[in-house]
């Protein structure tokens, strides 16, 4: 009998303990802070997909001229002493993956895993995102956009406008990142823009591909200068081959958009990282590693 009480005492012990565990759940959820500020910047480059492009006409490419057609879709954080930007954020959103997780596929795009949970791996969830900005409006860039509208929003104003425009974007769904219209919001009104103030992190006018495009530049401490592409370049023969995208904004400002790129390459130092490049960006170190 005094063993069966103790037993049931014990059992009584664990149910409170368990309870309370639960009760405390939220509070540990709420209690959610942000990873200490790197001391100099790092760039975490997650996995967002590949697009199963089945050759290169619409990038005056032929098939054979090409490593690969497809294409990677790389996601991206910079972490800064004074803060985070989160650049291009994917082509399917995290709501159109399966409850509890990837795989997920729309037209020829194929991801494994949604970003949340690989921003959330790495310490991160959209509250602790300062700015957000992309190199253009095109859906492959701007999937997750929403999610981060309570971050202030770094844009051109040609390129903001004609995101809430009437005329329908023929490559991206609006869907993904309207809520961005009431976002805390800093128009780009200078070719270089220095996010951070210290040079590291430049926000870089390339128009063409869109009216607003832009490039990436960041100065890190040990991989060095290094510049993320955007659609400036979808492939890297574009750029060895000089050719020219079928359908851009604007042709002549893409290929005016190159050759000032080249020109700031050579000044800087930087090497050119072509987001969308399948076989360099499949040498690249990807979350939770980074480059600093
Ligand atoms: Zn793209």
């Amino acid at each position: 009998m005094f063993r069966h009480i103790q037993t049931l005492r014990r059992t009584r012990f664990a149910l409170t303990a368990l309870m309370t565990l639960g009760a405390c759940l939220p509070v540990m959820q709420a209690a959610h802070k942000p990873p200490k500020s790197p001391k100099s910047p790092r760039l975490y480059i997650f996995d967002c997909g590949t697009i199963h492009t089945k050759d290169g006409d619409a990038y005056s490419l032929k098939k054979e001229e090409m490593a690969s057609t497809e294409m990677a879709i790389p996601c991206i954080l910079v972490a800064h002493p004074k803060g985070t930007l989160m650049w291009d954020n994917g082509d399917i959103p995290d709501r159109a993956f399966p409850a509890g997780g990837g795989p997920a596929a729309a037209g020829v795009v194929t991801q494994d895993k949604p970003l949340l949970p690989q921003l959330a791996a790495v310490g991160y969830e959209p509250a602790d995102i300062t700015y957000l900005s992309m190199s253009h409006y095109h859906g492959d860039h701007v999937a997750n956009a929403n999610s981060f509208a309570g971050s202030t929003w770094l844009v051109r104003k040609v390129e903001r406008d004609r995101m809430f425009s009437d005329v329908p974007i023929p490559r991206s769904d609006p869907a993904n990142y309207n809520l961005l219209k009431n976002s805390k919001t800093v128009i780009i009104d200078k070719d270089e823009w220095d996010v951070f103030g210290d040079g590291k992190v430049i926000i870089k006018s390339t128009p063409g591909h869109t009216p607003g495009h832009t490039v990436l530049y960041l100065n890190l401490a040990k991989t060095g200068p290094v510049v993320l592409s955007g659609d400036l370049y979808h492939y890297p023969e574009e750029r060895t081959l000089g050719r020219l995208p079928v359908a851009e904004f604007n042709k002549e400002q893409t290929a005016a958009s190159r050759a000032e790129l080249e020109v700031f390459l050579k000044k800087t130092g930087a090497q050119l990282w072509i987001e969308h490049d399948m076989l360099g960006n499949a040498k690249l170190k990807k979350a939770p590693a980074f480059y600093e």
